[in-house]
């Protein structure tokens, strides 16, 4: 039987050993060592890596009691040196510790149980018995578990038999019934546990809650503890930093500063529609003098489909004529038409666009197109000018 290292003390990180099996599976090589510190996936808590003889460790599992280490090969001596990819190792130390806390305060501020426990390599997540949360809650809770790492409780784990545990508060009845292994934070909590813990909550040093999601009736929490919530905060800052940059004003001044922004933008669109609404008048001026019998069509460089739609409705209700247009820079055609010609525009599109590799169609009045080339959308637009004239 492995000597599980991780539960006589959650800082050993290093440490020699010997092989006393090596099994050869169909997903890859697995090494049975007489000592272990490495964790395998359980309780919420993903596995650890690290080496073994220098040799990368890429999973760790349980199976019936005995731990198995996934190796990129085998190792070429019996006897092994081992070491923990520690950072891993203690961030999930920092968030299962900074969980437990978590859970703990959400109990005592929000009367809310814990449902469930994640702990993933992008984000930390706890499901409450609650159907909602609000910011000044999340707020207290906060403050509350920051006071408790300030504190720096001491986190101490041993084992018990059932009618010891049976004497204990517990958060929650174990599954286990023999030798139970309890994680007491003093004066919180104790609480029937596996994980590998930190031995004070200071050494959590902060959890950060992100935010509340609503998920099936329930809430869930997403936190980050220790480093992670450090990293978040300067990525937050980094950008902070950069909008400051961008908007040349202190970080108080941003959000004033995007709403003053958004009203310029609302501002400078009104003025810009006025003067598409004032040129399409001239246009459609111009464009009515110079008609051809009926036929009034024009290529632009570049208008956008929206701007020809409206000149197109606008001209085919000021004159009985046919409206043709076409847009080069995003390959669009456009045709409308008055009420009397008797050209249904929609229809004319189904039947034709198919042979110029387009896609459309439209109301009798008003019909629009799209193609992939400029080439096929002029060739479609001087088809159409000869099939109406
Ligand atoms: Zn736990």
């Amino acid at each position: 039987m492995t000597t599980k290292l991780y539960y006589e003390s959650a800082y050993i990180r290093e440490w020699e050993t010997r092989i006393t099996h090596k099994l050869e599976r169909e997903d890859g090589t697995y090494l049975v060592l007489e000592e272990t510190a490495f964790y395998p996936h359980g309780g919420g808590q993903p596995c650890d890596l690290g080496w073994i003889d220098k040799i990368p460790v890429l999973d760790v599992v349980q199976e019936e009691g005995v731990i198995l280490h996934k190796v990129e090969r085998i190792p070429e001596k019996e006897s092994v040196g081992c070491r923990l990819d520690w950072d891993r190792r203690f961030d999930h130390m920092q968030h299962h510790s900074g969980q437990h806390l978590l859970s703990a305060m959400c109990l005592e501020v929000c009367q809310a149980e814990t449902l469930s426990f994640h702990l993933g390599q992008d984000y930390a997540t706890i499901d409450i018995a609650r159907s909602g949360l609000s910011q000044v809650e999340m707020k207290m809770l906060e403050l509350e578990i920051q006071g408790q790492i300030y504190l720096n409780r001491k986190v101490t784990n041993y084992r018990v038999s059932q009618e010891q545990a049976a004497a204990l508060p517990l958060v929650k009845q174990p599954k286990v019934t023999d030798d139970i292994r309890i994680v007491e934070i003093e004066g919180i909590e104790y609480n029937a546990c596996g994980g590998t813990h930190v031995m004070a909550t200071g050494e959590i040093g902060m959890v950060k809650l992100l935010r509340a999601e609503k998920q099936k009736g329930h809430v869930r929490l997403f936190f980050k503890c220790g480093y992670r919530a450090l990293t978040e905060f300067n990525i937050g800052t980094e950008i902070l930093g950069s909008l400051s940059v961008r908007f040349n004003t202190s970080k108080e001044e941003i959000l004033d500063r995007i709403e003053k922004w958004d009203q310029e933008q609302k501002q400078l669109q009104a003025e810009l529609n006025a003067v598409k609404a004032e040129n399409d008048a001239y246009l459609a001026e111009k464009l009515l003098a110079e008609r051809e019998g009926s036929l009034i069509k024009y290529a632009f460089a570049d208008k956008p489909l929206k701007d020809m739609q409206n000149l197109a409705a606008k001209l085919s209700e000021q004159a009985d004529v046919i409206v043709l247009f076409v847009s080069n820079a995003d390959h669009k055609v456009v045709l409308a038409q008055g009420e009397e010609s008797g050209l249904a525009c929609g229809a004319f599109f189904k039947q034709h666009l198919a042979e110029y590799r387009g896609k459309g169609g439209g109301s009798d009045k008003l019909a629009q197109a799209g193609f992939s080339t400029s080439e096929d959308a002029m060739a479609f637009y001087h088809y159409t000018a000869q099939s109406i004239n």
